[in-house]
C-alpha cells in the first residue's frame, strides 16, 4: 500500500499567503521541502483524501490524474481540506472524457451541506454518501472506518481507518483523540501498519482538549496506541500538518520527530508500508 502527500500545512500554507512571519520568510528563501501547500494525501492511485483549493497545483505539480479517481473521503469542511466549488467543474463543458465517470464522496453532515451550498446547483458526476461514527463502510478495495475528530465542532468531523492489504490511521485534523475513539480501538484492536498524526503545534503548547496536536500530544497517542499493541517498531509513523506559528522547517522538524521516532512530511511525499 503506498500513500502519497500532496499537501502538507495548515489552512495558510507554509510560507502563509499574507505572512511575513520569521519562519515564513526562511521558508520563502529556502524553497524545497519548506513550501508546503494545502492538505490532501492519495492512497495508492485511486482513494483521495479531502480536496483543498490546492487540488489544482498538486494536479499541476505531481501529476495526479483526478479524473480517473473514484473515491474522495473527506475530513472536514475547513477550506483548506475541503473547496467544493472545484467539484463544479466535473463535467458539462469543463471536463470531457473522464475516466470514473462518478466520483463517489464520503463524509460527515459538514461536507453534505457544504457540498450543496449553491442555490439550485449539484456539482455534477458527484455522489455524495454521509458516513456514520464507529460504522465501516467498503468503497472500492478498502474498508473504512470513519472516528470522530476533535476539530471543527458541530460539524461532524471525522479521521478514518484505511485498511487495504494494510492498515492507515490517517489523524488530521484533530486533537488528542476523544475516549470512545480509544473505547473503540480498545474494543476492535486494529494493527497500524502506518500513523499519520496531526502536527499542525509542532512545539506550541496545547491540551488534549485543543483541536490539534503538537509533539507532546503526539508523543502521548503513539505511547497508547504502542500499549494496546496496535503500533509497535514496524509501523510506519509520520507527522503531518504543519502551521507555520510552529516553525515548520523541514530541517527542524525532522531533528524534533526523530526524537520520538516519527519521519516527517513533505509535499511529494510517497510512503510504501
Ligand atoms: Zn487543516
Ligand atoms: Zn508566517
Ligand atoms: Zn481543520
Amino acid at each position: 500500500m503506498k500513500l502519497t502527500y500532496l499537501g502538507t500545512a495548515a489552512a495558510e500554507g507554509y510560507p502563509a499567503l499574507f505572512c511575513r512571519c520569521k519562519y515564513c520568510m526562511e521558508a520563502r528563501a529556502l524553497g524545497g521541502k519548506n513550501i508546503r501547500t494545502r492538505s490532501q494525501a492519495l492512497v495508492n492511485d485511486d482513494l483521495l483524501i479531502d480536496f483543498p483549493a490546492d487540488s489544482y497545483h498538486h494536479f499541476l505539480t505531481h501529476g495526479v490524474e483526478f479524473d480517473k479517481v473514484e473515491t474522495l473521503i473527506v475530513t472536514h469542511g475547513h477550506s483548506d481540506h475541503f473547496y467544493p466549488r472545484d467539484l463544479y467543474i466535473r463535467g458539462g463543458a469543463f471536463a470531457h472524457d473522464m475516466r470514473s465517470p462518478i466520483l463517489q464522496v464520503y463524509g460527515g453532515e459538514g461536507i453534505r451541506g457544504r457540498l450543496y451550498d449553491r442555490a439550485g446547483e449539484e456539482p455534477p458526476n458527484v455522489a455524495f454518501t454521509k458516513v456514520e461514527p464507529f460504522t465501516p463502510f467498503r468503497a472500492g478495495r478498502y474498508e473504512i472506518t470513519p472516528l470522530p475528530a476533535r476539530h471543527m465542532p458541530g460539524s461532524d468531523p471525522f479521521f478514518y481507518i484505511i485498511k487495504g492489504d494494510k492498515t492507515l490511521l490517517y489523524a488530521h485534523d484533530t486533537g488528542y483523540f476523544y475516549d470512545e475513539v480509544w473505547n473503540y480501538l480498545e474494543a476492535t484492536r486494529p494493527y497500524f501498519d502506518m500513523v499519520s498524526l496531526d502536527c499542525t503545534n509542532v512545539d506550541i503548547p496545547i491540551p488534549d482538549e485543543g483541536s490539534h496536536m503538537g509533539f507532546p500530544n503526539i508523543e502521548r497517542v503513539l505511547a497508547r496506541l504502542t500499549g494496546l499493541g496496535m503500533v509497535d517498531e514496524k509501523t510506519v509513523k509520520i507527522v503531518n500538518h504543519f502551521s507555520h506559528n510552529g516553525n515548520p522547517r523541514h530541517d527542524h522538524l525532522e531533528a524534533r520527530a526523530a526524537a520520538y521516532g516519527c519521519l516527517v512530511s513533505y509535499d511529494g511525499m510517497t510512503v510504501e508500508f
